[in-house]
């Protein structure tokens, strides 16, 4: 079997005029900002006056990722373009892709088959400039801290402990870890510093959380730069940077809007790190869409353990948002992984493998609905490989266990392939659902990591070292105890050990270390190792991208 690459079929789509796209949302060209003819940002003043639309808000999230790869993007666009073939008034929004993943291995994230977001060239590469704009905040505090130590120091700042890094928006592991402000007396004050991918940036946190400029601006006010020599944190307040950061971003915080390959709208703005942020596009992008029509698909990062709990214990909490429905992406392929097959043989059918594989999915379908009490729909994401008789035993064992399952073919045949999971999502966002959250603000800082872990990962208990004891003292002495926790584990398992596959039980999730995104407004809990700033494979995906004389690009998945 052979079949057309993403970028292929994005390029055979003649795009409507992004003018058009609007008007099915009721805006004209008065609420945009062209950037072209394909793409616009729409005026974020809107918001001030709701247009008394209150769409069912649906997000996807899926079973935890395999190296086989789930759909979820794919899924959350097929599923709009259905929802919009049924004569509904359907928005999508999404993350916007990083440069990293797309030189890296990832490739592309702007959907895939006939479930795409056009122009995917655009949005996968620079699109309206809202990374550097962040990465630009990012760096005006990292230059205004140094400055301000070389400047005399006014603050005290502890040179060895400044906390706040550098952003660019590429996997170069090269910078991880520098040492800068070397040659001399008037060259600054030499230290160890570092970059971070600006994705894994706070400002991108902060950015993608914050309800308006001003909150945006009170937000970076609060970001902790570095500790003074008492131990205290120093402020980006203190260094008075949050106004010019705020104005360095003004622009790029209205929501970026383009289209699907079916002329669905999409809302495309905001792309955090899934383990140390929260995982989703921006609050104001959702929030907008919601204003402007029916029904709004959204994804979550990652599996239904980090994205969907994100998503909802942060960003629905601090925005006061709630979904109707959950769309859970499951694979045969990822199923079967998670039964146990290397990744080099998940092609021919394992009816054993599958099933063994299938207490994943179950248990990511228990925490939507039980815990967190919404209604969900398992959405079989098609791939050309899965036979008959594995697409049957996913469903009939849904079914068998009273959970909702439809299969879609939207990655095959666009919004044809994705009619039934639209029917279900309308029937599912139709009552009205009591959703919980799995711990609250008022519980301890051990508490909620320890609700997290026992209610959504399966856990037993919980461990922490001695350095994770001392940095939740000192959040409680700091004020802290009242944020959200920002879970940091790896996305490929339920528990802190990615080997560990399927349902695992028995087992302790050990907390290595905490740290505060105070401006963001969350603790993030680290589990293991985190990295900040990736690095490219032997061979990155940027050897295959290419540009031919009329500024065609090619091999970008
Ligand atoms: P996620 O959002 O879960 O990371 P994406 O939707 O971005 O996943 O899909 C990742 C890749 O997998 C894309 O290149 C896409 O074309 C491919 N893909 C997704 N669904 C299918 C499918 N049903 N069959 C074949 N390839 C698929
Ligand atoms: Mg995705």
């Amino acid at each position: 079997m052979s079949f057309k690459s993403d970028i292929e079929i994005a390029q055979e789509a003649t795009p409507k005029d992004i003018r058009e796209i609007a008007a099915k949302l009721g805006l004209t060209e008065d609420d945009l900002d062209l950037y072209g003819k394909y793409k616009a940002k729409v005026d974020i003043n809107l918001l001030q006056k709701p247009s008394g639309k209150k769409a069912k808000l649906i997000l996807t999230t899926a079973i935890n990722p395999t190296p086989a790869g789930e759909g979820k993007t794919t899924t959350t666009i097929g599923a709009a373009d259905s929802l919009a073939a049924l004569g509904k008034n359907c928005l999508v929004a999404l993350r916007e892709p990083s440069l990293g993943p797309v030189f890296g291995v990832k490739g592309g994230a702007a959907g895939g088959g006939y479930a795409q977001v056009i122009p995917m060239e655009d949005i996968n590469l620079h699109f309206t400039g809202d990374f550097h704009a962040i990465g630009a905040a990012n760096n005006l505090l990292a230059a205004m801290v140094d400055n301000h130590i070389f400047q005399g120091n006014v603050l005290d700042i502890d040179v060895r402990r400044v906390v706040w890094r550098r952003a660019v928006d590429m996997n170069d592991r090269q910078l991880r870890n520098i040492v800068n402000g070397l040659g001399g007396k008037a060259q600054g004050m030499p230290r160890e510093d570092g970059f971070d991918i600006t994705v894994a940036s706070e400002v991108m946190a902060i950015f993608c959380l914050s309800n308006d400029i001003i909150d945006l601006k009170n937000r970076c006010a609060k970001i902790i730069v570095a500790y003074n020599r008492k131990g205290e944190p120093v402020t980006a307040g203190d260094l008075k940077a949050q106004g010019a950061m705020a104005a360095l971003l003004k622009d790029a915080l209205k929501p970026n809007l383009v289209q699907t390959l079916e002329g669905t709208p999409a809302f495309i703005h905001g792309g955090p790190f899934a383990n140390i942020a929260h995982g989703c596009n921006s609050v104001l992008a959702t929030k907008f869409a919601m204003n402007y029509a029916d029904y709004v698909v959204t994804e979550g990062g990652f599996g239904a353990d980090l994205g969907a709990e994100k998503f909802i214990d942060i960003k629905c909490r601090m925005a006061d948002l709630k979904p109707d429905a959950v769309i859970i992406v499951a694979t045969v392929k990822a199923l079967k992984y998670n039964g146990g097959v290397g990744k080099n043989d998940l092609g021919p059918e394992n009816l054993v493998a599958l099933e063994a594989g299938l207490p994943n999915l179950l248990k990511h379908v228990e925490n939507i609905t039980q815990v967190f009490k919404l209604p969900a729909v398992v959405a079989i994401n098609r791939f050309p490989t899965d036979t008959e008789a594995e697409l049957k035993l996913v469903e009939d064992r849904c079914k068998e266990l009273g959970v909702n399952v439809a299969l879609s073919e939207v990655w095959g045949k666009g919004s044809k392939g994705g009619e039934v999971l639209a029917k279900e999502l309308i029937r599912l966002t139709d009552t009205e659902n009591n959703m919980e959250f799995a711990y609250d603000l008022e519980d301890p800082i051990k508490e909620k990591i320890r609700k997290i872990a026992q209610k959504i990962y399966g856990a037993d208990d919980v461990a922490f070292t001695a350095k994770a004891e001392k940095e939740i003292a000192n959040f409680d002495k700091l004020g802290f105890s009242n944020l959200p926790v920002c879970m940091a584990k790896t996305q490929y398992s339920l528990t802190d050990d990615q080997t560990k596959l399927g349902r695992p039980t028995g087992f302790t999730v050990t907390i290595r270390d905490l740290t505060v995104s105070a401006g963001a407004g969350f603790i993030v809990v680290l589990t293991g190792d985190v990295m900040k700033m990736p690095g490219l494979p032997k061979v990155p995906s940027a050897e295959k991208i290419d540009v031919d004389e009329k500024g065609v690009i090619a091999g970008l998945f």
